[in-house]
């Protein structure tokens, strides 16, 4: 997970598509930053698929914000949005929203819960029961034949 197969200005974790905002030297995205790097993969895998199309959308809004006008990128984005299984929370609401800027942070957030599971450890919450641990008899008898 280094710096050197990503295109500069992209987070650091190997293939993935946001930005690097967060951290610095090397730069991750807001929902590599601060995470186990054995999660890398598997947060990666979800925003390049499940997540695609509002990784899509969030770039295409901070980019159209550079430019000041909406891109192809955004307005393709939106319409495979509709596609998402969230589609209806995600769209922008007038109302909530009440612009691109507080949109784009629900947008970011939303992609920030999604990814948050991955490489939390198991057992701390109580929740997911983990196996019985196998006692250390086995190797003791396998390791007690090296000292010989
Ligand atoms: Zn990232």
């Amino acid at each position: 997970m280094s710096a050197d197969g990503n295109a500069w200005g992209m987070c650091a974790a190997n293939g993935c598509p946001l930005f690097g905002s967060l951290g610095g030297a090397p730069w991750y995205c807001f929902c590599h930053h601060g995470r186990p790097n054995s999660a890398n993969d598997a947060i990666t895998q979800c925003l390049r698929n499940a997540e695609a199309v509002v990784v899509d959308l969030v770039k295409g809004i901070r980019m159209d914000s550079i430019n000041g006008e909406r891109s192809e990128t955004t307005a393709i984005a939106l319409r495979e949005l509709r596609n998402h299984p969230q589609a209806r929370e995600l769209a922008f609401n007038r109302e909530s929203d009440g612009n691109a800027r507080a949109w784009l942070q629900r947008l970011e957030r939303h992609l920030i819960v999604a990814t948050s599971e991955f490489g939390r450890q198991q057992g701390l919450s109580g929740i997911v029961p983990t196996a019985p641990v196998i006692g250390p008899t086995h190797a003791l008898d396998h390791y007690s034949e090296v000292d010989r």
